[in-house]
């Protein structure tokens, strides 16, 4: 989200502070930094937390986090999401008294510019709606509050849809004030909010996948064995009671189209088709 702040804002300040490229271009890079360093606590924590985190990728729109597979705890969440605006927030502050200190000049324009839109980065992604760090933040204390990752989901993306019309709305109803630069303005509301809202579907959606998974219950999805039957020797074993995504992972490590389940001292449960598990994923929809 920081991306796209960064990217609305910086084209007005290479405008407002100096007329020399120069300026304009470390304003840019610094901004780009100021990013790349919010992404990178998100990063740093989560790897801290063994969470598979495989890369950073600098997009021309900035950074952009990837971070395979959800945090464990709701705790463990909240620390990942909640360091990207402190991060901001602390470069602001830096920035500022930098600003402070240098007095007046070019050079002191650009820290006091740069203060300012991390202090904006910090404040709007502390919006409580998903795809925004407070998002996440919410998500994890609805999580912690009622023990339910979904509802807090829930919760949050509808708080960034809510933010999505609100950022439009506003653009909207300061018509008169914005004056002349109205329609950029209102583009660019318009730009946020999109980011906003396909973010919060895709966060609803993914919860959806993931509740769809948890359903996944192998001893639900199996054909029964007769007891006293022998376990096929040719068909890959599993282990009695897997459900959701760990069966997933078991199945996904050695693809065949049938399964033994078997309890631990060795009974067979019965036999399990891939089939089975694909056909109930897509019911669940
Ligand atoms: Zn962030």
């Amino acid at each position: 989200m920081g991306i796209v702040l960064v990217l609305v804002l910086a084209p007005r300040f290479e405008l407002a502070t100096a007329n020399e490229y120069l300026v304009a271009l470390v304003l840019v890079l610094g901004l780009y930094a100021s990013v790349f360093v919010h992404e990178l606590a998100h990063l740093v924590v989560a790897r801290a937390y063994g969470m598979h985190a495989p890369s950073i990728t600098l997009h021309l729109l900035g950074g952009e986090t990837v971070i395979e597979g959800e945090s464990r705890t709701p705790a463990q969440e909240l620390t990942t999401a909640v360091v990207g605006p402190l991060v901001s927030g602390a470069i602001a502050l830096a920035a500022w008294l930098a600003s402070l200190w240098l007095g007046a000049g070019l050079a002191a324009g650009v820290l006091w510019s740069l203060a300012w839109v991390n202090a904006i980065v910090a404040a709007f992604n502390l919006v409580p709606g998903l795809p925004l760090d407070g998002g996440r933040v919410l998500r994890a204390l609805v999580w912690a509050a009622t023990g339910r990752e979904s509802t807090g989901v829930r919760v949050a993306a509808w708080i960034g849809r809510l933010a999505a019309v609100a950022v439009v709305a506003a653009a909207l109803v300061l018509r008169d004030r914005l004056g002349t630069g109205w329609l950029v303005d209102l583009a660019l509301a318009v730009l946020v909010g999109f980011v906003l809202w396909t973010g919060a579907t895709a966060a609803l959606e993914q919860a959806d996948r993931v509740g769809r998974v948890n359903r996944l219950v192998a001893s639900e999805l199996l054909v029964p064995a007769v007891d006293g039957t022998a376990t096929p020797t040719d068909l890959p074993v599993l282990p009695d009671g897997l459900h959701g995504t760990m069966l997933l992972r078991a199945m996904a490590a050695r693809p065949a189209p049938t399964y033994a389940v078997v309890t631990p001292d060795g009974r067979l449960v019965g036999l399990l088709h891939a089939d089975a598990v694909d056909d109930a994923y897509r019911r669940t929809r």
